[in-house]
């Protein structure tokens, strides 16, 4: 399969060039794009029919129980049988139509056909008889993932179309039709890598019911206010689900007649067919703007037997035209609508929020998948985590060959998907989505230790494994009396971090690479950890901790932990814990005060330049029961509604307290099943709050939600923000929606956000502020003025009824699952010299691309060996500017990669300083590589960037500036007044995307510098080579 793989991309396309090279085709005239639609007409009705299967990337079976079509006792669907019989069906008259979407399916598809189907596909596609909407290798969820990998797998989707159709394979709707709810970041993403519009189906029923009476549920949506008009996106949500009309089903899956024409026949139907057919169609036109509608002909795996639907639908648009002049039905696809919707000439309504939460009805509020299977959520983090490290290192030592880095590619696309990421899927199927991340790992760990062996210049290879740090399991350094720890920081930045390594607590020497012995400290693991360790396989008493400095950018660094060897008890290196009974958590800039009675936080104090001030601050664990009553609606893997609106409390904690110089801790066991840990590391200006959770127990017969809640005397005004996709800040109100008046009988569950890695609340009068940085995404909300709560697990005994059809019952060694997590708590004054939020944004991005931590067991490489490798690497980038984030290095086609260059403030952050434009000097940059070319690309770089073009719309509403800002406030639009803050429509749509930037690729300049402005992101194919190979 990889064979095929690289002989497709390489014998098919110049590959640097995003455009297909023509001679390829045989014969075949691409006219793809819009001039392959249908015409339409402007006096009629035109009602486009749009043929689709919605094939879930893995959900009640695997992505390979899907595609091969097993497991049918589980449901009738197979991929493979769908894309087969559409292209004979395609292939039999031009006038059909189809929209394919996921490229994990069509490509594994696409590998299995011989050349002559792929030659008759080609032709499908030049033709824009086979269009491919969204492209993404799955089709992402919106709430739980981060941005980085929302990037990642739309451009490995895209580049797959674009690899093997070229330009006519470059989808330009975007088509996110089963997500449950919507994030307004991807909206910004999906404007800038190109989209000319976006449909929908999940918004809150409330919203939709009021968007169809006022014919709203087309909007231009403005994806950020700090890129502005060029985030502007068409979105337009559909009418029937994403369903064909009632009665109109001619999949083998359902019941409806099929169109019976012959005359002479008992059951002739045409008539009441066609009449029924237009009743649909008008009742829906009445809810949009023009005079074109769209129809989904199609829904989950539908056209497995393509035959039954295009022979069914050619009848019906033949009887339809030849008996009713006033409408016009055509096969169409997404982006032959949105042109004719553009054709139209109308001016559109605005949205500058987003879609979250999503409730479906008054009692489902689909807000529990925020925080469904956690440990999942995490996993997949870490694994873009690893993704982005073992693609830069394969840039920086080999980039023409990404064969290593296919798996984890895919994995990572995979895992986006809108039933994998969020928990909703079937336990078996999570599982597999966990194998096959585990898979792309293990491979990406190969690649990181190929380069990094190179880059060492070791004279044997050394073998580098990976730990689960976050179980407390790591068989080398549990086991062998000497070991290799190497950190490689995948951050442009330098970075220090303080480590904990799982040991048996024997005294230990670590030593750097110059030799030098290394602070270190042994901790005793709780007593908590120690009985669960009875349950997985590992050894470990302890902790070993100790600091990693300066580790350069795109860099490693190497140390050597002797454990049998000299011991180093004399020299003062090693150091070990006091315990205390009571004890206040503290370093040099922050304090954790607690309360004798209640044994919780009471107050965190925070000096800043010399300056202490007190925040009062208590936080707790606490639990909601999920609602399990027979007949309504339960608590489940997507929706999440408690009994009560007050959860439940534990008793008071037991604490242990435990105090080195280099962390301070406390201990809290609340329950057999829920502990935390709080404490402060030396040097740093935030607190970490490392909580366990599980195994929830059951036995009462229960499903339980567990959060944590922070509670302070900050006057919030009912408000709090969420980051959007890990991105963007959005502010939220406490039972308030932006665009309507809404009506909330689930009031917890109704106020829960999507947080992906932060949120915050702040006081304005008194300029505090706290943040919450998470390691995973999770529901959060701030149900009380001043309070912040993150729902970190949940297990339930009852299905919601949404179709998963299992209860969210996890477990793990044959007990309910245990998850164990962090949150880093900021704290602090907006006017402070490091404000809270500039601190937590970039604590945040730490968080998100840690050092990784690579293993190695030195029985056999005795120390005077391994000094004499390279164990200290860095330099091959320069430092870049505080407010650029490196959000891209890989291997790109042919030798060259992909550079993307992220500015991650937003304006408002920091006006005066780090949210202002900033310009990077490339060459100066990559002062390790030698570059012969440098072209700027669009953000899926499917497309240069002074070639990409998106039709201009027109709206009729102002937008403001700044949504956070007028959300809930009356604003004016007289730019003399004090509440002005509004920019009017025609100022917000002159300046449309054509020229966001130019193309970069001369090289008689010697400096090739770029401009970012805050929260742009841009993206480079450069041809290089590094010039240490
Ligand atoms: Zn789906």
């Amino acid at each position: 399969m990889k064979l095929l793989y690289v002989l497709l991309y390489v014998t098919l396309f110049g590959l640097i060039n995003a455009r297909p090279d023509r001679s390829n085709f045989k014969q075949q005239k691409a006219t793809c794009g819009y001039e392959s639609c249908h015409p339409t007409s402007n006096d009629l009705l035109n009602v486009h029919l749009v043929p689709h299967s919605h094939d879930d990337v893995g959900w009640l079976k695997t992505l390979d129980q899907y595609y091969y079509g097993s497991r049918t006792s589980t449901q009738r669907a197979g991929v493979q049988y769908i894309l087969d019989s559409v292209v004979d069906e395609l292939l039999k008259d031009p006038k059909r139509r189809f929209v394919y979407v996921e490229s994990a399916f069509f490509e594994k598809w696409w590998l299995e056909q011989d050349e002559e189907r792929r030659e008759d596909v080609k032709q499908l596609v030049n033709e824009g008889r086979l269009e491919f909407a969204g492209g993404a290798w799955s089709m992402n969820d919106e709430a739980s993932v981060h941005y980085h990998s929302i990037v990642d797998q739309l451009t490995w989707g895209l580049r797959f179309l674009n690899d093997t159709f070229g330009e006519c394979g470059r989808p330009r709707a975007g088509w996110q039709i089963d997500p449950f709810g919507h994030s307004r970041e991807l909206a910004n993403l999906w404007a800038v890598a190109g989209f000319d519009g976006l449909l929908l189906v999940r918004i809150d029923h409330q919203d939709k019911k009021r968007r169809t009476s006022e014919k709203e549920c087309e909007m231009i949506w403005r994806g950020s206010d700090d890129i502005g008009a060029p985030s502007d996106l068409l979105t337009g949500v559909l009418f029937n689900h994403y369903s064909p009309p009632p009665g109109f089903c001619f999949d083998v899956l359902c019941s409806d007649d099929p169109i019976i024409d012959d005359v002479n026949s008992p059951d002739y139907n045409v008539d009441q067919m066609v009449e029924k057919f237009l009743e649909f169609v008008k009742n829906q036109a009445d809810s949009y703007k023009t005079n074109n509608i769209i129809l989904t002909m199609g829904d989950d795996f539908y056209y497995q037997n393509a035959l039954m639907w295009y022979k069914n639908m050619d009848k019906l648009i033949k009887y339809v035209n030849e008996r009713h002049n006033e409408v016009k039905l055509i096969y169409s696809t997404p982006s032959c609508y949105i042109k004719s919707l553009h054709d139209s000439n109308t001016t559109w309504p605005t949205k500058q929020d987003d879609f979250f939460p999503y409730g479906s009805d008054s009692h489902s509020f689909w807000t529990g998948y925020f925080t469904s299977r956690p440990t999942l959520k995490y996993y997949e983090r870490r694994g873009n985590n690893m993704l982005q490290a073992c693609k830069q290192l394969q840039s920086m030592t080999n980039p023409s060959d990404e064969s290593g880095l296919r798996s984890l590619r895919s994995a990572m696309g995979v895992m986006q998907h809108h039933d994998a990421i969020t928990g909703t899927e079937k336990q078996h199927v999570a599982y597999d989505y966990a194998r096959i991340l585990e898979a792309g790992i293990q491979d990406c760990l190969k690649v990181s230790q190929n380069a990094i062996n190179k880059l060492m210049a070791t004279s044997e290879e050394i073998s580098m494994q990976l730990c689960k740090l976050n179980e407390t399991e790591c068989s080398i350094s549990e086991n062998s009396n000497s070991y290799i720890l190497t950190f490689y920081n995948p951050l442009g930045y330098e970075v220090s971090d303080i480590v904990r390594i799982p040991s048996i607590g024997k005294i230990a020497s670590i030593r750097n690479a110059t030799g030098a012995l290394l602070e270190h400290w042994i901790q005793p693991l709780t007593d908590d950890l120690k009985n669960r360790k009875k349950i997985i396989k590992s050894n470990a008493t302890h902790e070993l901790i100790f600091e990693v400095k300066n580790i350069p950018a795109l860099g490693f660094k190497s140390y050597y932990i002797d454990n049998k060897g000299l011991s180093n008890d004399d020299d003062g290196v090693q150091k070990t814990e006091q315990s205390y009974e009571s004890r206040d958590i503290e370093n040099e800039f922050i304090k954790v005060n607690l309360d004798s009675n209640t044994g919780l936080v009471s107050s965190i104090s925070f000096t800043d330049n010399g300056v202490t001030t007190d925040f009062p601050l208590s936080q707790e664990m606490l639990y909601y029961e999920g609602a399990d009553k027979s007949g309504e609606r339960a608590s489940g893997a997507y929706v999440f509604r408690p009994k009560t609106e007050d959860p439940i409390s534990f008793n008071r904690p037991v604490n242990r307290f435990l105090t080195s110089d280099i962390v301070s801790e406390v201990h809290q066991h609340f329950s057999n099943w829920t502990t935390q840990i709080i404490r402060t590391y030396r040097g740093q200006k935030h607190v970490e709050i490392e909580w366990t959770v599980g195994p929830i127990p059951i036995e009462d017969k229960t499903g339980k939600e567990v959060i944590t809640r922070f509670s302070t005397d900050f006057k919030t005004d009912s408000s709090f923000y969420t980051d959007s996709s890990g991105r963007q800040m959005l502010k939220r109100i406490l039972n308030k929606r932006p665009t309507w008046e809404v009506e909330l009988d689930e009031p917890v569950s109704g106020n829960y956000y999507p947080v992906v890695s932060m949120m915050s609340i702040k006081d304005n009068a008194s300029k505090r502020e706290l943040y919450l940085i998470t390691d995973r995404a999770q529901g959060g909300s701030s149900l009380k003025d001043g309070q912040l709560e993150l729902m970190v697990h949940r297990r339930l005994l009852k299905d919601d009824g949404f179709g998963v059809g299992e209860a969210l019952d996890e477990s793990e060694n044959g007990i309910g699952l245990v998850a164990r997590g962090t949150h880093y708590l900021v704290i602090g004054n907006s006017d402070q010299e490091t404000p809270p939020l500039i601190y937590s944004r970039q604590l945040a991005l730490k968080k998100l691309l840690q050092p990784i931590i690579l293993i190695s067991d030195a029985e056999k490489i005795p120390f005077s060996q391994w000094i004499n490798n390279n164990n200290v690497y860095g330099g091959i980038i320069a430092k870049l500017p505080d407010n650029v984030h490196l959000l891209t290095l890989e291997p790109w086609k042919e030798g060259s990669i992909l550079l993307r260059l992220e500015h991650y403030f937003q304006k408002t952050d920091d006006p005066n300083n780090l949210s202002k434009s900033v310009t990077v000097d490339l060459e100066e940059f990559l002062s390790g590589f030698t570059i012969s070319s440098i072209k700027e690309v669009t953000l899926p770089a499917n497309q240069f960037s002074n070639e990409a073009k998106r039709l201009n719309w027109k709206s009729s509403e102002i937008i403001a500036e700044n949504f956070n800002e007028i959300y809930n406030k009356q604003c004016s639009s007289n730019r003399n007044s004090v509440n002005y803050c509004m920019l009017d429509s025609k100022r917000a749509f002159t300046h449309m995307i054509r020229n966001q930037s130019s193309n970069i690729d001369s090289r008689n300049t010697k400096e090739i510098r770029i401009t970012l402005n805050a929260m742009e992101i841009k993206s480079f194919v450069i041809e290089a080579v590094p010039k240490h190979l």
